[in-house]
């Protein structure tokens, strides 16, 4: 008994990441799918109280407002911060956020992007390697957005049949993601591709980390209220340990730029389990970013849309702007 103590704790004592070396400017970018303003900075929605217990009713994002939210910026409020698609849909929101612009794509079925995307320039410009410019997916959907090229950076987007042979907490994860299914079809439960992504992060250090989440979008679709609220409040529970872990992180946290935002919101009343062209608030989003040269100063007035966001990974990394940033104040 005593051995296997002692074993146990020396398991435990082995540091579980490697010290990231820094080798210049880093951004993580996060994406929640299809997560409505009122949620993000109000709270619960009055309309559909009466399907919560009143113990769940409230702010929904509460780390991130009181710890995190005036150490950075938030955009959106009153709706100030917009998406960059012709419609409220999530693949050619995405595709706008990974190139800059709207491009043709108007629904979930379009394809590949077609351009490189600011993932695969910043790999080309600055020279990085593969495993230094990483992608981890919850929604099938986001293959076709984040490369032009199946092979130009590392991704593990669901259904993802690489073996990992070379890790095996990342291979562990995603097999247990493949028995473990979510209601719906088509994307893994959100905590796996978390995981995995706070894994490579923590232990391979890439120079561009995207993780992209889509449990609130699918409970949006299915008309479940509180399964929402709650992959909200877990996400709320993701970040505030992403950003403390960044804050353990020495030169490489302090380098590190955070974008978190959403990809298009959604309806009201009972129409808020869709989203698509109209009616054209569900393109009013948020935005919250810190990181070098950005104020600490929380919610601000300034307009902005997904359009900026290619230019501001640019800023960051010390690349020629392909367009107009987000404002840094
Ligand atoms: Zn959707």
């Amino acid at each position: 008994m005593k051995i296997w103590y002692l074993s146990a704790l020396l398991l435990w004592a082995v540091p579980a990441m490697a010290e990231c070396l820094h080798r210049g400017p880093n951004v993580i970018l996060v994406t929640l799918d299809g997560v409505r303003t009122r949620e993000f900075f109000e709270g619960t929605d009055p309309y559909h109280h009466a399907k919560l217990d009143p113990s769940e009713r409230g702010r929904i994002f509460n780390r991130l407002w009181e710890n995190h939210a005036s150490k950075g910026l938030v955009f959106g409020k009153g709706g100030g911060y917009r998406i960059a698609s012709d419609v409220a849909i999530s693949l050619p929101s995405y595709q706008a956020l990974m190139t800059g612009h709207s491009t043709h794509c108007q629904n979930n079925q379009c394809g590949r992007v077609k351009e490189e995307t600011v993932l695969e320039a910043v790999r080309r410009e600055l020279g990085l390697k593969k495993s230094e410019v990483a992608v981890f997916g919850s929604w099938k959907g986001m293959k076709n957005s984040t490369a032009q090229s199946a092979r130009s950076i590392f991704r593990s987007i669901y259904p993802d049949f690489k073996p990992y042979a070379g890790d095996r907490t990342l291979r562990k994860l995603r097999n247990a993601s493949v028995f473990d299914r979510p209601e719906w079809a088509g994307s893994r439960k959100d905590h796996y591709t978390w995981d995995m992504g706070m894994h490579y992060l923590k232990n391979y250090c890439p120079r561009v980390l995207y993780v992209s989440l889509v449990d609130s979008d699918e409970y949006g679709h299915e008309g479940d209220y509180p399964g929402y609220v709650r992959s909200l409040r877990a996400y709320d529970s993701y970040l505030d340990s992403l950003i403390g872990a960044l804050d353990g992180m020495g030169a490489y946290g302090k380098d590190t730029t955070l974008i978190v935002t959403t990809d298009h919101s959604r309806g009201e009343g009972e129409g808020w389990t869709s989203h698509g062209s109209k009616p054209d608030t569900e393109k009013e989003v948020f935005l919250y970013v810190r990181g070098p040269g950005f104020a600490a100063k929380g919610v601000t007035d300034s307009q902005a849309t997904h359009a900026n966001v290619r230019p501001t990974i640019e800023r960051a990394l010390g690349l020629r702007l392909s367009g107009q940033a987000l404002p840094q104040d």
